[in-house]
């Protein structure tokens, strides 16, 4: 069942998305006492650019461009930024797009369902409480230890099935 239905499709006001996750990030930050660098704030303001989720390449292209005047994105420098930010839980990778999304509820441990679109390339993430007690309960079961669980199911958001 899901117990958290802030799926934010196509029609809706963006920007208030992008202040909200940006207001998170640095009150999160603040708390634990660790730098939001203005470089690690760009890499995480371009992933929040949308709710499709960004490849490390698509984050330095799209950082380079809008850079002004233009100036080359050292890669290194992105990659450190999105270790940090997965590390503090801010974002999220999908191993099946290799690829990164903002986490819209930061700040407590989750294991979350991503609901990927394959037309519009959009990922929601929702808590599904009852598949993560399930995922827990196979893994017990078996002796195994779970350290993380990501599921990623693909199909038709709402916009793209008309
Ligand atoms: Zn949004
Ligand atoms: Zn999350
Ligand atoms: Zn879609």
């Amino acid at each position: 069942m899901l117990t958290n239905s802030r799926i934010a499709y196509h029609h809706h006001d963006h920007k208030r998305c992008i202040t909200a996750a940006m207001n998170r990030a640095r009150v999160l930050c603040d708390d634990r006492q660790v730098r939001l660098t203005p470089i690690r704030e760009a890499v995480f303001k371009t992933i929040w650019a949308s709710h499709r989720p960004l490849g490390a390449y698509d984050i330095v292209d799209q950082m380079t461009l809008a850079s002004s005047p233009v100036k080359r994105i050292l890669p290194p420098t992105v990659y450190r930024s999105i270790e940090f930010l997965l590390e503090q839980g801010l974002i999220h990778r999908l191993s099946s797009l290799n690829a990164y999304i903002g986490c819209p509820f930061p700040g407590n441990d989750h294991n979350d369902v991503f609901l990927i679109c394959r037309k519009c390339g959009s990922a929601a993430e929702c808590s599904a409480e009852q598949l993560t007690a399930a995922v827990e309960h196979t893994a017990n079961r078996a002796n195994f230890k779970v350290e993380s669980q990501v599921i990623e199911v693909v199909g038709l958001c709402p916009e793209c099935q008309s």
